[in-house]
């Protein structure tokens, strides 16, 4: 059997750890004063750039099957 382990995400700098990804985010911003990568489609903001070009990606992958899904008359 297979647990599900949530991903901790943890700060860097004072190695406070944080059970959302969105949480570190947040705390990085306000805490160490860290600018943030913006998603330019949903605002979401990310750490590092390879984690927003990686949302992107995902979002525009997404995009292209809700429009394939939209034409069988499927939601
Ligand atoms: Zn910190
Ligand atoms: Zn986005």
């Amino acid at each position: 059997m297979i647990l599900f382990i949530p991903q901790r995400r943890r700060c860097e700098q004072c190695h406070k750890s944080f059970n959302k990804s969105d949480e570190l985010t947040e705390h990085m911003k306000s805490v160490h004063r860290q600018p943030v990568f913006k998603c330019r489609n949903c605002g979401k903001e990310f750490l590092h750039e390879k984690d927003r070009l990686h949302h992107v990606r995902e979002e525009n992958e997404r995009k292209t099957d809700a429009r394939r899904h939209s034409r069988t008359g499927l939601k």
